[in-house]
């Protein structure tokens, strides 16, 4: 595993395209309302990084299967669309549980966040599981400092999604950014042998790390579908997925995706 270290000005070259990324998804939530569709949510998406310079990352990314890149600038998954959402011409409802996954390139740079948010008046039930996904964000971000394993990340993680209630997606991980959306590690948000034996990795400083828990609120189980991207929870309960792009600092770390 080689995981690349970026510099002082790299990292400030990285908030430079976090921050049209924050941007980006801050105009999204403002603006994501009952009856707008999908795709209109996307091409204001567009247009936000495009008049600040930036290049979307997501379009037309390739798959496994030929000819099937990602057809949307933005990733956008509604209820039980766990991640990968096409934008289309599905409607927004209130209730509704919308997660927007945007990575973007500015001079050379990355970064990658997504948000979820209600439409109008969630569910408590919804209300929670939105809750549950950014505190586990955040109680990685309160933990991330160099010396530190990410298994001793991932698992509490692991255990404030679960303690909750609810499940982590095991099938889709966080990864390292930089130059290249996604570099090495992995990083997952939940404990897994496979870490233990293989993945486990000390933090230091410099390292940019994209954590992006994905939280279901029945099982964990996921299905693809037909159109080879959108992922489903299989029970078709609900899910939300938060992300930011994070660098690792000499104490601590940055958000780079947070707008500041
Ligand atoms: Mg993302
Ligand atoms: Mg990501």
């Amino acid at each position: 595993m080689s995981i690349s270290i970026k510099s002082r000005d790299e990292i400030d070259l990285m908030r430079r395209v976090g921050r049209i990324v924050h941007q980006t998804l801050a105009t999204c939530a403002a603006a994501a309302k009952p009856g707008m569709t999908t795709a209109e949510l996307d091409q204001l998406a567009l247009e936000t990084w495009s008049r600040a310079g930036a290049e979307g990352l997501f379009k037309n990314y390739p798959t496994y299967q030929p000819g099937k890149g990602f057809p949307g600038n933005t990733c956008i998954s509604v209820n039980d669309e766990v991640v990968h959402g096409i934008p289309g011409p599905r409607k927004l409802n209130t209730g509704d549980i919308v997660s927007i996954d945007c990575g973007l390139r500015l001079g050379g740079w990355c970064g990658d966040s997504a948000i979820t948010i209600a439409i109008g008046e969630p569910s408590a039930e919804a209300a929670k599981l939105i809750r549950v996904a950014y505190e586990t964000l955040q109680l990685a971000i309160s933990l991330i400092r160099p010396g530190r394993r990410w298994s001793d990340i991932a698992k509490p993680m692991q255990h404030h999604v679960e303690s909750n209630g609810f499940s982590c997606v095991r099938e889709f991980v966080g990864h390292g950014i930089g130059r290249r959306m996604h570099e090495e590690p992995k990083v997952p948000n939940f404990f897994s042998r496979e870490l233990e034996r293989s993945g486990d990795f000390y933090l230091q400083k410099g390292m940019t790390l994209a954590v992006e828990p994905m939280v279901i609120i029945g099982k964990p189980d996921v299905v693809v579908l037909e159109d080879g991207w959108t992922v489903l929870s299989k029970d078709s309960t609900s899910a939300a997925h938060v992300e930011h792009t994070i660098a690792v600092t000499a104490d601590g770390c940055e958000v780079l995706t947070d707008g500041s």
